[in-house]
């Protein structure tokens, strides 16, 4: 006996002079967040910097073929290399919204985003309705 009272464990929100408002009824675990964002940043350098280090082969007289191969590969490093910038961007700026308390709403309309969403794409900058949006 002598317990008290559960605490109420209200974790974030309340940061910042322009802290949300939002009742957030399912807890986000930051520092796991902040954790995997990290990892996923380390990743995507190491990526883009090791596509860097291909330096195209020379080209030999009569290898056509071996060149459309290279030219195709070239284009699928680039390809891939801008996909991981344009991922690196997001990671970076979802661990500055994590810096500025207000990770996990949407750019949009400001709203939470789904916590699940979150946890499968923890630098999401906009909710699914928004998401949808954005792509037309
Ligand atoms: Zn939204």
């Amino acid at each position: 006996m002598g317990s008290r009272a559960i605490e109420r464990h209200t974790g974030i929100g309340e940061r910042g002079p322009h802290a949300p408002q939002y009742d957030r009824s399912v807890e986000l675990d930051l520092a796991s967040i902040r954790q995997r964002l990290e990892d996923e940043q380390r990743r995507l350098r190491d990526e883009i910097e090791a596509d860097v280090e291909e330096a195209p082969e020379p080209m030999t007289y009569g290898s056509q073929a071996a060149s459309a191969t290279q030219v195709f590969d070239q284009n699928r490093a680039l390809a891939l290399r801008e996909r991981a910038a344009r991922e690196l961007a997001q990671v970076d700026a979802a661990l500055a919204r994590l810096d500025a308390g207000t990770y996990g709403l949407c750019r949009a309309c400001g709203k939470p985003i789904d916590p699940e969403r979150l946890d499968a794409l923890p630098w999401a900058e906009f909710d699914l309705e928004c998401q949808r949006l954005q792509r037309r």
